[in-house]
């Protein structure tokens, strides 16, 4: 009952592959209408969309760049439009563009900066009101260990993800009187596309530092999201859930 979205609208950028689509599956598998964002992969988006809709959901898909405020604006207005309000919004895109600092290029900076923490200002701030004015709405954005932790080769990727974790308490604490919850899922190692582009060499010395010694799946961090974005947590703003396996703690 508590972690039931029957009748919820929700929108989830980044959804067609990875944590992004664990996402989107586990809050369609909550009962919740559900729309979401891709930048460039139209047939993942198509086939997911297809799914979903034979279980009996309802979908929306809205192709942007993330770190596009004007995208971020029209989709936020597409649910409100079709479906009447936006209880939840999950910032998920993301992207790594790792380098040790002495040889990270301004570009990468930017793109990972953009990426990450921009989308999240651009999704959010077209949500902004719309949750104020229905006096609700849950929003979850998407961290990382690294944001707490740091990583060598990663001081963009730290920078934007420690980024959304003080963007997130800021908003907590500017929207909690209008009742809009915001938090933060930090995922340690996941198994994603993301992950699989590091060499052996550092997934190793990650994962010998997870106390449960395995990376996590896509839908133990959805599993995350879902309660956050559901009423069984209606009291908890500004936290910053961990699912890392142990690594940071
Ligand atoms: P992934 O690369 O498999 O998926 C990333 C998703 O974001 C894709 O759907 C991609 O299309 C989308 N995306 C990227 N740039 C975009 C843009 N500009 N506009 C719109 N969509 C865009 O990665 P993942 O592992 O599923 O990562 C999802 C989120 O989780 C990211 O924010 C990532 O930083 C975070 N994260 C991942 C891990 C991990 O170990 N995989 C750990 C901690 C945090």
């Amino acid at each position: 009952m508590l972690l039931n979205l029957n009748g919820k609208n929700a929108l989830v950028t980044g959804g067609t592959r990875g944590i992004g689509r664990a996402i989107v599956e586990a809050l369609a598998g909550a009962g919740a209408r559900v729309a979401f964002t891709y930048r460039s992969s139209t047939a993942e988006a198509d086939a997911l969309k297809a799914e979903l809709e034979a279980r009996g959901t309802e979908v929306l898909v809205f192709q942007g760049d993330a770190a596009d405020a004007a995208h971020a604006e029209a989709a936020v207005r597409g649910v409100l439009e079709a479906w009447g309000s936006l209880d939840v919004l999950v910032n998920n895109a993301g992207i790594t563009r790792d380098n040790l600092m002495l040889r990270m290029k301004e570009e990468d900076w930017d793109a990972v900066i953009e990426t990450n923490l921009k989308s999240v200002f651009n999704f959010c701030k077209a949500a902004y009101r719309p949750m104020m004015k229905q006096r609700g709405g849950k929003i979850i954005n998407i961290s990382s260990v690294v944001g707490v932790m740091g990583n060598p080769g990663q001081t963009n990727y730290a920078a934007s993800k420690a980024g959304i974790i003080g963007f997130s308490k800021s908003l907590a604490k500017e929207l909690g009187s209008r009742g809009v919850t915001v938090n933060v899922v930090a995922p340690g190692y996941v198994a994603t596309d993301m992950t699989a582009q590091l060499p052996e060499a550092a997934r190793e010395a990650m994962l010998g530092a997870v106390p449960l010694g395995r990376p996590a799946r896509p839908d133990e961090v959805a599993a995350a999201v879902l309660f956050l974005a559901a009423p069984a947590a209606d009291y908890i703003t500004g936290h910053v859930l961990h699912v890392d396996g142990g690594l940071a703690m």
